[in-house]
């Protein structure tokens, strides 16, 4: 297989020996997106919006350009509808503290499910106890599915806001977000997707979803961190308050009240992440330059991969479906008898990277009855010779603690 890429990504060459299965938590950034950065800061940088002369103009386009390549990454129909954050965390947060405290009242329900990233959990409870609003769950199998009853018996007449992550950072299964936000609109509600772990991986289109919100982190699919995007319909975006006031974002600003700057403007309060946003732009430059199907495909080959190898030792336990398939880039997993801590030190001693603990999962791990797991997670610039390198590492650990094979 076809691996140039791999030299695009100068951490791989400055650390040759590492093997780096932690792609969920944050991404590998090639020189493209390094290099778009740097020369924004060079050649383009001043204070976007705000000043006239041709320096700032050059900073407002590359800001502006970044914002239609995400537009067209996602299948949004109108740029202006892109909102830049910093992550899928602020974005959540800002369709909490907007639309959920000015639309939700005593007696109202918001559904997401027990897999939710705590950054699609906490806001909510944060609606809930401000306005009287009940949290509601829907509960999964132990395969991490989502059953038809469970989305037909708990998105009742009662609720205003479904959120659900389109992909478990936990299980890596793909939630039937379809029928969710189907099943939303038909109630009145509306239906918010957490993408931080498809919109790397796979193609959305928003239009198609018909989702209402759709929220993504920069960071895991090659950009720099402190930048990420929120999708939202216009007629939502009209009619919500901003989420965070200052400069930037207004009109005019008499002494005692001010009227607010357009959308997507009214959302972006303060000095923008211009250099993250052109690092995000070029980002996606290169993911296209490659092609999400073949980003997927070669995920999927990676992913049965792993979990063949996996099923060579007798004491790992994959947690989640027991289909290749039903991991998308994201294989959860626990050594018989070895905390998860001690699994992923052992490793990074053979310097593979992987992840443990919560995930930033706690209720879903507590539905699972652990207090913590292993992750390993790829992307596309992974090799089947790493996953035999984490293989023969992960052969290693219960001899280390003295346990038998
Ligand atoms: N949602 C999911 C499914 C995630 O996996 C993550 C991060 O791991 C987040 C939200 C939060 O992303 P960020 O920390 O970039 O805001």
């Amino acid at each position: 297989m076809n691996c140039d890429f791999r030299t695009d990504f100068p951490i791989f060459s400055k650390y040759p020996e590492m093997v780096y299965l932690d792609n969920a938590a944050t991404t590998q950034k090639p020189r493209q997106v390094n290099e778009a950065v740097t020369r924004f800061y060079e050649e383009a940088n001043a204070n976007p919006l705000r000043g006239v002369y041709d320096l700032s103009v050059k900073a407002t386009e590359a800001y502006e350009s970044a914002r239609e390549k995400v537009a067209n990454l996602i299948g949004a129909k109108d740029a202006s509808e892109i909102i830049f954050t910093r992550n899928t965390t602020e974005a959540l947060n800002l369709i909490a503290y907007s639309y959920g405290l000015s639309h939700l009242h005593e007696g109202d329900e918001i559904v997401i499910t027990i897999m939710e990233h705590h950054s699609n959990i906490l806001p909510w409870q944060m609606v809930a106890r401000q306005t009287g609003a009940k949290l509601v769950y829907m509960m999964i199998d132990k395969e991490g599915r989502i059953s038809p009853e469970e989305i037909e018996t708990k998105i009742t007449d009662r609720t205003k806001i479904v959120s659900i992550g389109y992909v478990s950072n936990v299980m890596g299964v793909l939630n039937p977000v379809e029928a969710v936000i189907k099943k939303a609109h038909s109630v009145g509600a509306i239906a918010i997707v957490d993408g931080a772990q498809s919109t790397p991986h796979m193609k959305v289109d928003v239009t198609e979803l018909d989702c209402d919100f759709y929220a993504l982190s920069g960071h895991k699919m090659l950009a720099p961190m402190g930048i990420g995007a929120l999708y939202g319909k216009m007629k939502l975006l009209l009619e919500m308050p901003p989420f965070l006031t200052g400069g930037e974002m207004i009109e005019y600003v008499e002494q005692q009240s001010a009227t607010f700057a357009e959308v997507p403007h009214k959302f972006e309060a303060g000095t923008v992440n211009a250099g993250g946003a052109v690092g995000l732009g070029a980002a996606i430059d290169y993911i296209n330059s490659i092609g999400l199907d073949y980003i997927e495909k070669r995920e999927a080959e990676l992913v049965k991969y792993m979990i063949e190898r996996m099923g060579e030792l007798p004491y790992i336990e994959i947690i989640g479906g027991s289909k290749p398939c039903d991991h998308h880039g994201i294989v959860t997993f626990m050594v018989k008898d070895v905390h998860p801590h001690d699994v992923a030190s052992i490793l990074d001693e053979q310097h593979v990277c992987i992840r443990a603990g919560h995930h930033c999962a706690q209720p879903l791990l507590k539905f699972l009855g652990v207090n913590a797991t292993d992750r390993a997670s790829v992307y596309f610039y992974n090799t089947e010779e790493e996953i035999d390198r984490f293989i023969d590492a992960l052969t290693k650990v219960r001899g280390y603690l003295g346990y038998g094979a």
